[in-house]
């Protein structure tokens, strides 16, 4: 199982993250060294562990934990399992982690975690031992102080709980300040599990209005029925608006009428796909993403939307569930077409915000309620929207360059305040 770390995608993500970095740099006066900085990850740790498996066998897998930057505060950043994990995929997520918790003006840093595994196949004993060592491998740079991981891709709540239950027996007492996106049992916050969903849809209805599209009369296409995307079409369907298409690993649905997405969350909770559920018309996986429609959200997996399909897109909104969704010659092409990209860093952070939230609450040990998380989130999600379209409109750039120049000038600044050590 051990596996060199190669560039597998067709488009490489760190390559993207760069690319989009060096974008919005190029409007910001920064210094040549700090700039230089900014690019590079801080730290990378590859780990290359034993766990045994239910057979008696003993198997090797692979895992990173990058800190992108740390200047802000602690790093923050989610772990997936997934077997086209590479480091750079890893570098990629942590530096649009930094970029994130700054376009919301959150006091963490950027980090991220992987391990190579198709999770599906391991059993839940398997699964849990492979955690628990990984965690174990990791706990050199996790701590509340210092790198909180969350859940990501393929990982969850209960994947989170065995990270915090690992850490707390290596301390002798219990951290729950050191992982977030935990069960409530063990200091998870409320409205975590819906958060990062809140927050498309907070920015998705702001979106509407700045393009001038009635909440009732949006037609919605989700790529990818998880975490994210299973509660971003939840949400922006009981604001009124109506889903027509929907997508997973395993096949797509449409109904141009609308699909109820209540009944089809529990056809997904009994069925483990969207497919075969009741009134669909089957789809292409990749012709889901061409449909016309008013709001596509991608909430899958980076790279979807490239040079190769960015003139087949047909929505008027794209609200970027997924970190990375699209490449920067696809963000040329999208521009150009007039199609508003609400970009991942400020789309998708409604996660990590509730993420911050969880962690404030665990070091206070006192917990808040549904209703003040709710209007806390809200209030962070539409400031940070109409301040980056402020600045979109006073530089007169894209969306996307419009956050990355917003975040960026916040971390170049603390930076210089801080001073280079020593
Ligand atoms: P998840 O594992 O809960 O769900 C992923 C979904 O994508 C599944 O429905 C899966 O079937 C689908 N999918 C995977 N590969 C696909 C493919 N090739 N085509 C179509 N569908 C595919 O993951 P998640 O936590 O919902 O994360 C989704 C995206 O959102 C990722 O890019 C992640 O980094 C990002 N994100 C997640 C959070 C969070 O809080 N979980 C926060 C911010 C951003």
């Amino acid at each position: 199982m051990l596996r060199e770390t190669t560039l597998e995608h067709a488009v490489n993500p760190w390559n993207v993250a760069r690319e989009q970095f060096d974008r919005a740099a190029a409007y910001l006066d920064i210094k040549a060294g700090v700039r230089e900085m900014l690019r590079n990850t801080k730290r990378e740790l590859t780990v290359n562990f034993p766990v045994k498996m239910d057979d008696g066998s003993v198997q090797i897998f692979t895992g990173y934990r990058v800190h992108h930057n740390t200047v802000l505060g602690p790093s923050k950043g989610g772990i997936r399992y997934h077997t086209d994990v590479t480091m750079d995929e890893v570098r990629a997520l942590a530096m649009w982690m930094t970029w994130k918790c700054a376009t919301v003006g959150i006091p963490f840093g950027g980090a991220k975690g992987g391990v190579i595994v198709d999770p599906k196949t391991l059993s839940r004993q398997e699964l849990e031992h492979l955690t628990r060592r990984y965690a174990s491998e990791i706990s050199i740079l996790m701590s509340p102080e210092g790198d909180i991981p969350a859940p990501d891709v393929n990982t969850n709540a209960q994947i989170m709980a065995w990270i915090m239950d690992t850490y707390s027996m290596h301390r002798g007492y219990s951290v729950p300040a050191v992982v977030t996106g935990k069960p409530l049992e063990i200091g998870g916050s409320l409205g975590r599990a819906d958060a990062t969903g809140r927050g498309v849809m907070v920015t998705t209805l702001e979106a509407l209005q700045v393009m001038e599209i009635p909440v009732h009369d949006a037609e919605i296409v989700v790529q990818g029925f998880g975490n994210v995307g299973s509660a971003s079409a939840r949400l922006m369907h009981d604001a009124g608006a109506r889903i027509i298409a929907v997508g997973d690993v395993f096949g797509a649905i449409y109904n141009r009428h609308g699909l109820d997405i209540p009944s089809l969350v529990s056809h997904v909770q009994a069925t483990g796909s969207v497919v075969g559920f009741p009134e669909t018309e089957p789809i292409d996986k990749a012709a889901l993403l061409e449909l016309e429609c008013d709001v596509l959200i991608p909430a899958a997996l980076e790279g979807q939307i490239t040079r190769a399909n960015a003139d087949r897109i047909h929505a008027r909104i794209i609200a970027e569930g997924a970190n990375g969704p699209t490449t920067p010659d696809a963000d040329d092409i999208l521009h150009e077409r007039g199609i508003f990209i609400i970009p991942d860093i400020l789309c998708n952070a409604g996660g990590v915000t509730v993420s911050y939230f969880e962690w404030v609450q665990d070091l206070q040990q006192f917990f808040w309620n549904d209703d003040e998380i709710d209007k806390r989130l809200g209030q962070i999600m539409t400031r940070s929207f109409r301040d980056v379209l402020g600045v979109m409109r006073d530089k007169g750039v894209d969306m996307r360059t419009a956050a990355y120049i917003r975040a960026i000038d916040r971390v170049a600044k603390a930076t210089m305040i801080r001073g280079i050590y020593p």
